[in-house]
């Protein structure tokens, strides 16, 4: 089970927009234009598309340095989110409900930011008890979010010696564009609707997707993921199920069997 991080499990108080500005000063030595919209995108996009806004000449040339400088201040950040942020009602009783399933469920994320921002958001509100963030997807890997479904497969392939592919990699997250990474590699996705306007719409009307009400949340988050979704009858009946790919598109690798072998020494973190 593959968490998103901002607006499914937390919400970092805008500390993710602040950082961002923080760190453009330091690497061009004035204020950007603005930050690119943030919401379901990992930082490599993110990034690119506000030094684009900003009128930097070839972006992607520094996108690498812009990284680095996030992942620098990173643990000072840790400080700001537990100030000006809050975990969202009913995450911590997901994760430990989903944990109390046992080793059969391996939980990890899967989002855009950076691992050291990750780390230290999670950190802010003791998040990560029951995640294996070694074995997670993050944004600093590619621009496309369906790619890190690719890479946690492969990274939990390697640690766990089995195969993730197809419905048993479960995303959870709160934009339209988790939802597109789960049915783009043949997970299954849960919409989570406790985020805001722009991010609340996952999962609406798609095929595939299942819905996780916002009341539902604020009152019983674990059995929301556990029940409501059906992860434990599913799993178990899709247990062999072979691979499909509901969505495709020339930007995305193709969801198929991951390898252990080759996925060990490739992304280890
Ligand atoms: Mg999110």
């Amino acid at each position: 089970m593959l968490w998103d991080v901002d607006y499914t499990l937390l919400d970092a108080g805008g500390s993710g927009r602040a950082v961002y500005r923080s760190v453009f000063r330091y690497l061009f030595g004035r204020d950007p234009d603005g930050v690119a919209p943030m919401g379901g995108r990992t930082e490599r996009a993110i990034i690119a598309d506000t030094l684009s806004m900003a009128g930097i000449s070839d972006p992607p040339r520094h996108v690498d340095a812009f990284i680095a400088e996030l992942t620098r201040r990173a643990p000072e950040l840790r400080a700001t989110v537990a100030a000006r942020g809050h975990a969202l009602p009913g995450a911590t009783a997901a994760l430990a409900a989903v944990a109390a399933l046992g080793p059969a469920v391996v939980q990890s994320v899967l989002t855009g930011n950076v691992p050291a921002m990750a780390r230290a958001k999670l950190a802010a509100f003791g998040l990560d008890a029951h995640l294996d963030l070694d074995v997670g997807a993050y944004g600093d890997h590619h621009e496309v979010r369906a790619e890190l479904v690719h890479l946690a497969r492969d990274r939990a392939c390697a640690a766990y010696g089995r195969e993730f592919g197809g419905q048993a990699t479960v995303l959870v997250g709160d934009t339209p564009l988790d939802v597109e990474a789960a049915l783009a590699t043949g997970a299954r996705a849960v919409g989570v609707a406790t985020g805001g306007p722009r991010q609340g719409r996952a999962g609406q009307g798609r095929a595939g997707t299942c819905r996780w009400p916002a009341s539902t949340a604020r009152s019983s988050a674990a059995s929301a993921v556990t029940t409501v979704c059906g992860l434990v009858p599913w799993r178990r009946r899709t247990a062999t199920s072979r691979t499909r790919s509901p969505v495709t598109s020339r930007q995305i690798r193709k969801p198929g069997k991951s390898s252990c072998s080759s996925a060990s020494s490739r992304w280890r973190l």
